[in-house]
């Protein structure tokens, strides 16, 4: 671990779901010596114990509402149907001080859970979405540089304090993110494109060859290219099941795109209209090498 800076940014860091990315920005921000505490908090002892043991917190707690006393900074980082139930237990017992925000993969969902607590949104509520993940989960799967050279996106709101929307700037740039602000819905919209339709596309292609009669022999022929497009199947069911009901109309207009488009292609094979079939595939692969230098 870091040498402890003379002023730390955070007093006392509380991480609601010490999985795979609240693990990890609290490795990140040990090692950086910009924490001088880190408690944990969610329901599984084992998973929390593993992040005494692995340095990943100093101490943790089952109960929301201890967990969170004089905590400076409070990082919900839970599935997303989990953030409700949460934020309900801790409000009457943040500091004064603290400033609360979450990892949550849809915002609007977000937003409307806290406003639904608070009737209102508190300044000190900063909403947060770090673009990087992995497919595994827990806080054994969490590691210190998982944000580096990623994007996080805050999607602050009128009533969210300067003061409050600049600590968690500095918190997520501290672990090697550039921040990026934008809207709620903005922030939905991009990400049922860029994230939420990929998953759904690749549970299914799973699912359905999974199903298959002759499974066993498909999935033994799967080359390079299965594996790549499948790799995202492996996510964990639960978080991705809460995306999915939380962003449910951005969600849907872009599977109906999508589906109209897998439309046309599978019109274009039936009337062998080689023209269409291949500017299809030109169009996509220009998009995809202009996209990554890979
Ligand atoms: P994770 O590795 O499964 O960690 C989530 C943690 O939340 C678990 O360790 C779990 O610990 C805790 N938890 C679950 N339900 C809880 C509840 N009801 N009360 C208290 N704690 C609970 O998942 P993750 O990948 O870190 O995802 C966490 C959040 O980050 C999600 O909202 C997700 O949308 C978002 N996110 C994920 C990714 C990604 O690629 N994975 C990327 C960006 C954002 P216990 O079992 O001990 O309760």
């Amino acid at each position: 671990m870091a040498e402890m800076t003379a002023q730390p940014l955070i007093r006392r860091l509380c991480v609601i779901g010490v999985g795979l990315i609240g693990g990890s920005l609290a490795r990140a921000l040990r090692e950086k010596g910009e924490v001088a505490e880190v408690v944990g908090c969610g329901r599984n002892q084992d998973n929390l114990r593993a992040a005494v043991e692995l340095g990943v917190v100093d101490r943790y707690d089952t109960d929301p509402a201890r967990a969170v006393a004089d905590a400076d900074m409070v990082v919900v980082a839970v599935p997303l149907g989990a953030i409700e139930p949460v934020v309900r237990a801790i409000v009457s017992h943040l500091a004064a001080e603290a400033v609360i925000t979450d990892v949550g993969s849809a915002k609007g969902s977000v937003v409307a859970d806290i406003e639904r607590i608070y009737g209102r949104i508190p300044a000190n509520f900063v909403p947060g979405h770090p673009i990087a993940g992995t497919e595994k989960s827990g806080v054994e799967a969490s590691f210190a540089t998982l944000f580096q050279k990623r994007r996080v996106i805050l999607t602050p709101l009128a009533e969210t304090a300067a003061s409050a929307h600049q600590r968690v700037k500095r918190m997520w740039e501290l672990t090697g993110a550039e921040v990026i602000d934008m809207g709620v819905r903005h922030h939905d919209a991009v990400l049922a494109a860029t994230s939420h339709l990929p998953h759904m596309l690749a549970y299914t292609l799973v699912d359905t060859l999974a199903r298959l009669d002759d499974r066993a022999e498909i999935f033994r022929y799967a080359a390079g290219g299965f594996r790549d497009f499948s790799r995202i199947a492996s996510s964990d069911p639960k978080m991705w099941h809460d995306i999915c009901v939380a962003n449910r109309e951005q969600l849907l207009e872009m599977i109906a795109l999508f589906g109209a488009d897998l439309e046309r292609l599978a019109a274009a094979i039936r009337n062998d209209d080689r023209a269409a079939i291949l500017n299809t595939f030109e169009r996509a692969k220009r998009a995809r090498d202009n996209l990554y230098l890979d």
